[in-house]
């Protein structure tokens, strides 16, 4: 039967969507969703695995704690570990383009390591700018090519970013109201900013719509490995807009985060009915 499917699914063997966020208020929901949950842990990291949505698609969902780092250490452990086909990393963020209010969602375009600058010379005694600085390419060893390059932002896959605007085409609602889900660059680096001077210079310099403390991590490591990767942030907080933290939004991005699996899991069926013809 269908159970016993599921039980004999080889989550290290056959690829499944890897989902991560950083807390619980990111994740709880998923795993509670899961159909056939089982909680693995790697080293300091939880994982669970099961199947999800409607069509109960196999899902990963990953728990990284908050920053760079952690999540740079999941993301490595759930490559090597599992065998996830294209990877989401999804949560809360802060709002820099007025267009998008607290409960909004941005579907990542690219994700910009921002945090990575090389500042300019000045001597001693001149003072400490906060403009004087020109993005840090970062080093990657590209699998592909067998070699390291570096780059300064990371893309997101057009495929998984065409199925979450697609998600957004079918209403997606909070509060029983419409929410915005566009797309946008997600900015990434361990900060919060609250200067709204800065933060007119990172959108001016990257176009940023939100920031985050996770997504840079993930989307480096992808985009070593050539696995698909897609960021979509909720604004929990937007300093341009006046609006204060509020982590339960965290549940909505969730909420979204279904929606999202269901039209993946439609869209695989599509490609191998394709493949087949
Ligand atoms: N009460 C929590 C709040 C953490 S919010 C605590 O202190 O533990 C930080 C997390 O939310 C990070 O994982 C980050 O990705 C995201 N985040 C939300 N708003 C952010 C902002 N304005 N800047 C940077 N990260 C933000």
């Amino acid at each position: 039967g269908k159970g016993n499917k599921m039980k004999q699914f080889d989550f290290t063997k056959k690829e499944a969507l890897l989902i991560q966020a950083a807390m619980d208020t990111e994740t709880e929901y998923l795993i509670a969703k899961l159909v056939g949950a089982e909680k693995i842990t790697i080293e300091n990291w939880i994982f669970y695995t099961g199947f999800l949505g409607k069509y109960e698609e196999p899902v990963i969902i990953s728990r990284t704690y908050q920053g760079l780092i952690n999540a740079s250490a999941a993301t490595a452990l759930a490559l090597s570990y599992f065998k996830p086909a294209a990877v989401i990393n999804q949560g809360i963020g802060g709002g820099h383009d007025r267009r998008f209010h607290r409960g909004d969602i941005v579907l990542g375009e690219k994700v910009v390591p921002m945090g990575a600058v090389i500042r300019s010379y000045a001597a001693e005694g001149d003072g400490i700018s906060g403009t004087n600085f020109t993005p840090l390419p970062l080093e990657i060893f590209d699998r592909k090519q067998q070699c390291t390059r570096k780059v300064t932002e990371f893309p997101c896959d057009e495929k998984l970013l065409a199925i979450a605007k697609k998600v957004t085409a079918t209403d997606w609602m909070r509060d029983g109201q419409t929410a915005k889900a566009m797309s946008g660059v997600i900015g990434s680096a361990d900060e919060w900013n609250n200067e709204l001077d800065r933060i007119a210079l990172l959108r001016e310099r990257y176009h940023t719509a939100v920031e985050d403390m996770e997504s840079a991590a993930a989307a480096q490591l992808c985009y070593s490995y050539g696995i698909p990767f897609l960021g979509i942030r909720i604004l929990s907080n937007s300093i341009v807009n006046g609006e204060e933290f509020d982590e339960s939004v965290g549940v909505d991005g969730q909420k979204f985060i279904i929606d999202y699996v269901e039209t993946y899991s439609q869209y695989l069926q599509q490609e191998r009915f394709c493949d087949s013809m």
